[in-house]
């Protein structure tokens, strides 16, 4: 039976990467008629985050990833929060212990730090592992009696896995295929913390047996874990389950990213940044600097130089480190403030800080749309479709297509889905959208709202845009577009769009009958349809700009409309 669980820690928001995996995790588990199981692995105290969990639950809802067993839905193999658990791994913490996987470890911070101190006066790097922990006070060079002594004094120990010595060890993943690791580059983790809670590693593979997880899908980062994973297994005589661990997700491209609009805050945002690793420059001056780079960012030239080794005075060399390290590798949770971008589904707000972070739902962004993108970051189905909904995108997913490569985010790409989505929805459901922004629309009764949602849609990526592009619906334009002025009026105008006026006094206000009226006043005025058009629509809107002017004046209606015109001659 295919069981899959995603095990996120209570240390922040689900970010895309999160998203990612539990879609996968949902998408597999679906695929297999299996079951997908939210489990909360929330044992390292220190850093947890109050909310965080709540946070998670609630985004994995929006998304549509519907855990079959989870915390709050409970399921067979309760409790599903780890904090919960704790006699279950109090029992085979004693288990383990009984085998030669695990010993218990006295040493203090102080004495670890001295240890750590002579081999780094030696120039090497202390880790607790098979060639050290003969030299450390554990229960491998202490004798019995002294162990028992220690704990009847309660002195505080950890529990250590006992790597093996040069052992290779064969690893499945796949995605990855095969690969092998020597024992002797793994250390000795600590297993049981001294308040006796386990830790990540052993809780993990403790849960994941109990759970009866049939495949592990997770993140990239835990590939270096896999060895250790591996023979926790082995040391408590379990059969592990399948591996697959996913890419990263890696970081825009700098150059879709950096315009006009925002190249000043994004500059102030990478000086920042920067003045705080390098005090040497003043801000001003690194201020200067980095905006030049960011001017060239889309130039070939750039790019080259970005990877060029020329010998530059400190500052530019020191800048263009910055960028390429900014620029590239892992997508960071930062990098959504910093580019405009959300990279949560989820506003949150940090409880320590009181920052929110933006979020996808906020931003306008539909939820079929927004885990449309995300299953796409690193899967693809076999036609290469590209709209699927998740119904479809369970029938479809397998885990070896997913790619070994790290998937580039695209803020443009997550907007073009939007887009695609929007266009999917009818009226009715973009109207109950658009209430829910923040934009005032109180002023339109909801079939002046359709019949404008119907006309805009088409160019709208978000339900906002509905009204950002069609403000001229809800307000008469105050000024007029300068350029466009110019362009549409000369001395006649106002004569003949008073005359229009007036000829539009006794017609049905339909936008096909208006286009015939304006066409029909033109021709018998012997004026091409720009010398009415335009200044027609410099009346309504106040730009040159917007859907079709009959449709525009079928909105507005003929009282408004004349209105405008009015405004607009005097
Ligand atoms: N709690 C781990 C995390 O936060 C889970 C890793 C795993 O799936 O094994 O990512």
């Amino acid at each position: 039976k295919v069981r899959v669980r995603f095990a996120p820690s209570p240390t922040g928001p689900l970010h895309l990467g999160g998203v990612r995996t539990a879609l996968y995790d949902y998408l597999f588990a679906k695929n297999q008629g299996g079951e997908f199981v939210l489990r909360i692995e929330d044992t390292d105290t220190a850093r947890y985050v109050e909310g965080a969990e709540e946070y998670i639950e609630e985004a994995l809802e929006w998304c549509g990833i519907i855990p079959d067993e989870s915390p709050k839905k409970g399921g067979k193999f309760a409790p599903y929060r780890q904090s919960e658990r704790r006699d279950i791994y109090d029992r085979y913490t004693e288990q383990i212990l009984t085998t030669d996987y695990a010993y218990l470890a006295f040493d203090t911070p102080e004495e670890l730090d001295a240890v750590r101190a002579e081999f780094e006066a030696n120039g090497d790097v202390f880790s607790y592992d098979n060639k050290t922990r003969n030299h450390l006070r554990n229960s491998i060079t202490l004798s019995e009696e002294e162990v028992q002594q220690l704990l009847d004094q309660k002195t505080p120990y950890v529990v250590r896995f006992k790597m093996p010595v040069d052992r290779t060890l064969n690893l499945e993943d796949i995605i990855r295929g095969h690969s092998s690791v020597n024992t002797n580059t793994l250390d000795d983790k600590v297993l049981v913390k001294n308040d006796g809670m386990p830790t990540y590693h052993f809780a993990n593979i403790i849960d994941d047996h109990e759970m009866e997880i049939s495949h592990v899908i997770r993140g990239e980062e835990w590939l270096p874990s896999l060895g250790l994973h591996t023979l926790l297994y082995e040391a408590m005589g379990w059969t592990a389950p399948q591996f697959a661990h996913l890419s990263l997700i890696l970081k825009p491209d700098a150059a879709s990213l950096i315009n006009k609009d925002n190249i000043d805050s994004i500059t102030k945002a990478f000086t920042e940044d920067f003045i705080l690793k390098n005090n040497t420059y003043s801000f001003d001056e690194a201020s200067v600097l980095i905006k030049s780079f960011f001017t060239e960012i889309k130039s070939p030239r750039f790019k080259s130089s970005l990877t060029e080794n020329e010998k530059d005075d400190a500052l530019t060399a020191a800048v263009k480190a910055f960028l390429k390290k900014s620029l590239s590798g892992k997508l960071s949770k930062r990098d959504g403030d910093k580019f405009g971008f959300p990279v949560f589904p989820l506003d949150f707000k940090d409880p320590a800080t009181g920052n929110i972070s933006k979020g996808y739902r906020e931003n306008g962004y539909l939820p079929d749309a927004f885990i449309n993108m995300v299953a796409l970051l690193g899967w693809s189905p076999a036609d290469d479709k590209e709209i699927l909904t998740i119904e479809e995108m369970s029938k479809e997913f397998d885990l070896h297509k997913v790619h070994k490569a790290g998937a580039r985010f695209s803020k443009e790409k997550s907007e073009w889905f939007n887009h695609q989505y929007m266009q999917t929805k009818s009226d009715e459901e973009i109207l109950q959208m658009l209430k829910n922004t923040k934009v005032d629309i109180s002023a339109a009764s909801d079939e002046k709202l359709l019949r404008i949602i119907h006309l805009m849609k088409e160019r709208a990526t978000f339900p906002k845009d509905i009204y950002e592009n069609g403000k001229f619906f809800f307000e008469t334009p105050t000024s007029y577009d300068e350029k466009a002025s110019k362009k549409a009026w000369n001395d006649e105008t106002s004569t003949i769009l008073e005359e229009l006026s007036v000829q539009l006094e006794s017609v049905d206000f339909t936008a096909e009958i208006l286009k015939q009226e304006v066409h029909d006043f033109a021709e018998n005025k012997g004026l091409g349809m720009g010398k009415v058009m335009m200044p027609l629509r410099l009346a309504l809107v106040g730009e040159l700009k917007g859907p079709d002017v009959p449709d525009i004046l079928e909105i507005l209606g003929k009282e408004e409309s004349k209105a405008r015109i009015h405004n607009a001659i005097n």
